[in-house]
Parts: C-alpha cells; sequence; structure tokens
C-alpha cells in the first residue's frame, strides 16, 4: 500500500488532485480509513456514484424504443442473477460449487452492476452476518434508512476491501484484479452498449435505437434500479415483512422484495440459515434465484447446491 500511495500521482501534475483521480480507477490506492474517519462520506470518490443517477436523465434526450427496453431489463435479470446467486449464494456464502471459469464469468457480469468486485461484496456481507443489527453492522436500518440503503456504502470505512474476511477467495488472482480495477467492467460495458447502439442504428435505423439511447437505458437506467434493488435487502428487509425464525437480528421474509430481487427477500429464512442455495424455504416462496441455479445443475454448470435441511424447517415458527 505505501508503495501505491509513493507512486500515485504522475510528476506533472498536482499529487492530490493525480492521486484522487487515480483513486478512481484503482482501489489499491485508497488508504484505509481509521476511527473517526471512517465514518465520513468521501465525495470525491462519491462523484461517480451521483454522475451513475444523473446518467438517468439522458432518456430525457435520447427517447426510448423496444429495443432500449429490452436491452435494460435482460441487463437488469442477468446482472441481479449475477448479484444473488453468485455475489451473494456462491461468493459471500459458498452454497453451492462451480468451475474457475464459471466463478469469473459471473464475477464479471456481476463487477458490471457497480456494485465493486466479489471480494468487497462477500467481505462486507461476510461481516453483516456476523453482525447483523448491531453497532457494527455498517448497514442496519438502526442507524436509518437513509445509511442502510446507500449511506453506509459511500463511506471512507466501507470503501477498503478486509481481505482476511475472504482468504478462500482471495486466492484467485483474477478475483484480486477486479477487486483492484472494479470499474473497469462497468465501463466496458457502458462502451459496449454505445458501440452495439451506435452498429443498430447504422445497420437497422428502423429500430429508432442509438449509441446514446442504449447507454442511457441499458447502462444508466438499469444499474441505478439494479443498485436500489439490491440494497432494499439491507434497508427494508430488515425491517417490513414476517418473522418465521427467531434470529438474534431484525431479517424479515418480503414476498415483494423477493419478487424484486429474484429471492433474496426472504431474509428471515436466510439469516437462520444461510449455507443453502435456496432462500425461498416453502415450494410457494418464489426464489428465482433457485430456479436459475437448478437450471444451471442441469446443464452441468454448477453443482453440489446445497439443501435447506429438515432441522431448519423443524424450527419454523409458521
Ligand atoms: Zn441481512
Ligand atoms: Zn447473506
Amino acid at each position: 500500500m505505501p508503495q501505491d500511495l509513493a507512486t500515485a500521482a504522475p510528476p506533472s501534475s498536482p499529487p492530490r488532485l493525480g492521486h484522487r483521480l487515480r483513486q478512481w480507477f484503482d482501489s489499491s490506492a485508497v488508504a484505509p480509513a481509521q476511527g473517526a474517519d471512517a465514518d465520513r462520506i468521501d465525495w470525491l470518490r462519491v462523484l461517480p456514484f451521483v454522475l451513475l443517477h444523473l446518467g438517468c436523465l439522458g432518456v430525457l434526450w435520447v427517447g426510448v424504443s423496444p429495443v432500449a427496453l429490452a436491452v435494460a431489463v435482460a441487463l437488469y435479470a442477468l446482472r441481479m442473477f449475477a448479484i444473488t446467486a453468485f455475489y451473494h449464494r456462491y461468493f459471500s456464502h459458498r452454497a453451492f460449487r462451480t468451475s474457475r471459469a464459471m466463478q469469473l464469468a459471473f464475477a464479471l457480469i456481476g463487477a458490471s452492476s457497480v456494485q465493486r468486485g466479489p471480494l468487497w461484496w462477500a467481505a462486507h456481507h461476510r461481516h453483516h452476518h456476523r453482525h447483523s443489527d448491531t453497532a457494527q453492522d455498517p448497514h442496519s436500518p438502526l442507524h436509518g434508512f437513509w445509511r442502510s440503503h446507500m449511506g453506509w456504502f459511500l463511506t471512507r470505512g466501507a470503501f477498503a476491501t478486509d481481505l482476511s474476511r475472504v482468504p478462500d477467495l482471495a486466492r484467485y488472482p483474477e478475483l484480486r484484479w477486479l477487486d483492484r480495477f472494479d470499474v473497469a467492467v462497468p465501463l466496458a460495458l457502458a462502451a459496449g452498449l454505445f458501440g452495439l447502439g451506435a452498429l443498430l442504428q447504422a445497420l437497422w435505423p428502423e429500430l429508432g435505437t442509438s449509441g446514446m439511447q442504449l447507454l442511457a437505458w441499458g447502462f444508466f437506467v438499469s444499474t441505478v434500479v439494479l443498485f436500489h434493488a439490491t440494497v432494499t435487502i439491507n434497508s427494508l428487509a430488515h425491517r417490513f415483512g414476517s418473522r418465521r425464525f427467531p434470529t438474534r437480528d431484525d431479517s424479515r421474509n418480503n414476498l415483494w422484495l423477493a419478487l424484486l430481487t429474484f429471492g433474496e427477500g426472504w431474509h428471515n429464512n436466510h439469516h437462520f440459515y444461510s449455507s443453502s442455495a435456496r432462500q425461498g424455504f416453502r415450494w410457494w416462496e418464489i426464489d428465482l434465484t433457485w430456479y436459475g441455479l437448478r437450471l444451471l445443475a442441469v446443464l452441468g454448470l454448477v453443482r453440489d447446491l446445497k439443501p435447506v435441511p429438515a432441522w431448519v424447517l423443524d424450527k419454523a415458527e409458521r
């Protein structure tokens, strides 16, 4: 880390600004925050997050087309699956096994969601399970709605990845690279969408789309909706819904959040027993991620999906 800091700024630019800009692209250039500093929001580092939201306003200028809407919805679905099945159930909880190639493929798809790399995500999530709804839980609603929804994510303290929480994942150099340069994949997706839209406009103008239109809908709108849907599990699923298991935290089961997040809304189930690949424990608890994982297992792409043990269901209070 000190070596990175020493080489952070090129000699020709002001060191502070150069170093700050580098932090946007290389997360290893950010020194871990300590004490009171950890609780502060880093506004310069937050700027890309604000720009992501402002980018949605682009739809006012570029209009809409069936192609743009289809791309936005498809990217929401694919990336929500990558976050729930892989970032959450695989990387954070090891609820099934897969090949190194599949691990990387879904790490890349997940990383395009602008929710950082899988090491950062899993390290924070494991910490959440260990300290759910205590003072040490960074995104408990005990700290207020906005703090649990997105404020925690924007603090200096939440920026670094604690590799000691994810030694099983940190041994893969490709995942460590993704953790360090986590903005590379979203930038590639944005550029790819712009290129695709421009190509469609040139080849089939009757589709009514363009590079800027696919960028606005497929990247900005889809990513922002995906982000806010994902973090409802921190802000709302610890507050609204029913409790089947008397866990020490405030986790809830909530059908609406389960539909929005492809099964993550069965959050009280999950906090009671977090090792299973399935989070809807009853047949009627819709869990799209579980269905997707079953399909991938049939295709031979994932294996050893951990089931919900009978003793868990015996403890259910409703
Ligand atoms: Zn939780
Ligand atoms: Zn979890």
